[in-house]
């Protein structure tokens, strides 16, 4: 049987350090589900369909890698898709106590479910989506911290 896991997130946007998640998690597993959460209430950096697009454009050539958009709690989604998986990134123990709250959560309410927690490279760890989103607001191209011939300017 196919091993699958699903990857959520915000990706607003999706970046170098989220990038190595997926490359990481592509050797455990056979397809990865790449979910962006789609919260009405955040209106953020890029709309959801635009974070969605960047997404498969990077993957476009990769079967093994599917995006999609979903709503509403992670864990439903899994179940909704029969996904035993979630991937999840850690840069730092702020990462960490926050996932490890979450896996907690989502043990109790979806025991079929298993967490599965990569470090992120050192190269990556200063990466975060909120700081891509500080530089575009002030006008700065924030080209090294995007994944190969991403140019965020094509989703905003
Ligand atoms: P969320 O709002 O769900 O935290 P994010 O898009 O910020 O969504 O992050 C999705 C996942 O990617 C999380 O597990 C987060 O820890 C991880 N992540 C974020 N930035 C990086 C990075 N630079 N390197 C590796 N993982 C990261």
């Amino acid at each position: 049987m196919d091993r699958t896991a699903l990857f959520p997130g915000s990706f607003d946007p999706f970046t170098l350090g989220h990038q190595s998640i997926v490359d990481q998690g592509l050797k455990i597993f056979d397809r990865i589900i790449v979910g962006v959460g789609a919260n009405s209430e955040k209106r953020g950096l890029l709309s959801t369909g635009n974070r969605v697009r960047l997404i498969r454009d990077i993957y476009a050539n990769n079967s093994a890698v599917e995006v999609v958009a979903y709503e509403g709690l992670t864990g439903d989604y899994c179940r909704q898709r029969e996904v035993r998986f979630l991937l999840r990134g850690m840069r730092n123990t702020v990462d960490y106590e926050y996932e490890r709250g979450m896996m907690l959560i989502n043990q109790k309410l979806y025991p079929e479910i298993t967490t599965v927690l990569l470090f992120t490279p050192p190269e990556y760890v200063a990466i975060s989506s909120s700081m891509i989103r500080e530089l575009v607001s002030f006008g700065t191209d924030p080209i090294e911290l995007m994944p190969k011939n991403i140019d965020i300017k094509n989703y905003l």
